[in-house]
């Protein structure tokens, strides 16, 4: 991606920028943030889908039956977006089958179903103690990853992975911005745990290094400021800042809280890092931590049970994996009126179809609600095109074009228009007054992209394969007639030699015979001889004789 211009930091972060739209929301009445964080306790079952991050889902390590221990990881992950899933207590596995899970889709996924034995034994081994600061960046993220941590913001990207700088980071920025109203669970961990805050912080920045670092909450969090700046002060930490942001929705957006401190845009489909920017959620620092310093896997994390569908709204430390309907239960019940429950906040929450449904890594809120506190909205209008979305799009997008795009399935204009910049916050749905589920449309279309993309992929693939079968196929028919045709040569070659030899012994057998021939013609020594030589070898021949007759056998020696 190309370099984005890029507004000069402010060293003193003393001035604040404001976002195009956003909205400015009454805070929600149950938000349980002053209340003391509390345990929900082990559940009966523990239900825990093998995707809860972006990425591919994790690879199932235990079977059926197996017992498992605290800590223990269950699911490994598989590539390199991926992240692993670990036992959030001991217990025995009972299923690994479709589960409901929480998802907009309302589609069941593969879970792990672990039945706690109560005992919860865990095998983490406790972290010698030593100075985490001092270890490698890339020791540091590997145990991050090692531990399954994910953004818990809400977003689920692994972590380890987001951290793994490609680029010179400028600002590290640790977002304690809540996401929306009636989400209390970052203000309950900095209220209450501050110092395991600052202490993540610390290690981010360590594997980071940037120029500077922030911490951002919102500026009707005071409690949760003042923990902060406590902490700090009490681990004597210079090199972090607690600044304040205004409460406006949704400056808890990533993309919107780096245009509130910094003045620069992410760019279009990019991330924060193409402009030297690393944003992480509070609760994300804290899970590092816990990763780090008690080399604890991501087991559980803080979830806000709300709403006045349920009796006592409260934040609640949960293990991943809990049925919502166990946190019902520990938050008091459903009250009478109770209608549906949200996974999220008013804003951007959606409605699950069962309280079966577990809580998984990235779920920050559970909103019970009743008719009287959020009524059904009426039925949609036709569009009046009044232009209030857009004035209200923080993301700086046409709703309206994108409805008309998403509604006439025409996929590729939602696109030109920025679909998948929307960050699905619900502000053009709430300021509408035809009541179009705006929102709705535009997951729907990024659905049926991602599905056609998905298809795509899969038609791509078996074309890429049946073209490499045809390229193979090809190959073997020419490696064949090669072969055939060496076969060929060579058995001509063959025939070729024994002809040379056979005229060799042909030529042989000739010089033989002429030789013969010429040995048959040749004179001997006793021919064309005149009658008196004749005589004179006669007269030889009888002399020898009649010596060998005279003086015995000459082969025997003399004198025996
Ligand atoms: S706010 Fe609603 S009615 Fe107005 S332009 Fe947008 S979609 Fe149309
Ligand atoms: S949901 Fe999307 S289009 Fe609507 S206001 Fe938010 S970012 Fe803009």
């Amino acid at each position: 991606m190309a370099e984005t211009a890029r507004t000069p930091l402010d060293p003193g972060f003393t001035r604040r920028y404001r976002f195009h739209g956003g909205l400015r929301l009454q805070v929600c009445q149950e938000a349980p943030a002053a209340q003391p964080i509390r345990h929900a306790g082990i559940p009966a079952q523990l239900i825990l889908p093998l995707a809860q991050h972006i990425g591919d889902p994790a690879r199932c390590l235990v079977r059926v039956g197996e017992h498992v221990l605290g800590g223990q990881c269950i699911a490994e992950a598989v590539g390199t977006v991926s992240a692993p899933v670990h036992a959030p207590t001991s217990g025995t596995v009972t299923a690994i089958e479709p589960r409901p899970v929480p998802h907009p889709s309302g589609l069941p996924a593969t879970c792990l179903v672990i039945e706690p034995d109560g005992m919860d034994q865990t095998g983490v081994k406790a972290a010698p103690a030593g100075d985490y600061l001092q270890q490698e960046p890339a020791a540091l993220l590997e145990q991050l990853r090692a531990a399954g941590i994910v953004g818990l913001g809400g977003a689920g990207f692994p972590t380890a992975l987001k951290l793994a700088r490609k680029h010179p980071i400028e600002l590290l920025l640790i977002n304690g911005a809540e996401c929306e109203p009636c989400i209390a669970c970052d203000d309950g961990l900095m209220r209450e745990r501050a110092r395991e805050v600052i202490e993540g912080v610390r290690i981010l920045r360590h594997i980071v290094q940037p120029a500077a670092c922030v911490i951002a909450v919102e500026d009707n969090m005071k409690e949760s400021e003042q923990a902060l700046r406590t902490a700090l002060q009490e681990l004597d930490e210079q090199h972090i800042r607690v600044l304040t942001v205004p409460a406006i929705y949704p400056t808890g957006g990533e993309r919107q809280l780096i245009k509130v401190l910094t003045n620069r845009e992410v760019p279009s489909q990019g991330f924060p890092a193409d402009i030297g920017i690393v944003c992480q959620n509070v609760g994300t620092a804290a899970a590092a931590y816990a990763a780090i310093a008690r080399t604890e896997p991501l087991r559980s994390r803080i979830v806000t049970m709300t709403g006045d569908g349920v009796r006592s709204p409260c934040n609640l430390e949960v293990l991943i994996g809990t049925p919502v309907r166990h946190l019902v239960e520990v938050a008091g019940g459903y009250t009478d009126h109770i209608e549906r429950l949200l996974i999220g906040g008013p804003m951007m929450g959606y409605t699950i179809s069962t309280d079966a449904v577990p809580v998984i890594k990235t779920t920050n809120c559970v909103l019970a609600v009743t008719a009287q506190s959020m009524p059904a909205p009426p039925p949609a209008q036709p569009c009046i095109r009044c232009g209030k979305c857009t004035e209200a799009c923080p993301a700086d997008l046409l709703p309206q074009q994108l409805y008309w795009h998403a509604h006439a399935a025409n996929y590729d204009a939602t696109q030109d228009y920025g679909l998948f910049d929307c960050i699905e916050c619900g502000c053009c749905a709430y300021v509408c007054p035809s009541h179009i589920p705006l929102v709705q449309y535009y997951r729907h279309a990024k659905t049926a992209i991602w599905a056609q993309e998905k298809q795509q992929r899969a038609a791509d693939i078996a074309r890429e394969r049946h073209e490499a079968r045809l390229v193979r196929l090809e190959r073997i028919r020419q490696e064949r007639a090669e072969q055939l045709a060496s076969k060929k040569q060579a058995l001509t070659g063959k025939d070729a030699g024994d002809a040379a030899r056979q005229a060799s012994i042909q030529a042989a057998l000739e010089r033989v015979r002429r030789k013969k021939e010429q040995a048959d013609i040749a004179p001997r020594n006793t021919d064309n001889l005149t009658p008196q030589q004749l005589r004179q070898i006669e007269e030889a021949e009888q002399r020898r004789a009649s010596k060998t007759t005279g003086r015995g056998n000459p082969q025997e020696p003399p004198g025996q």
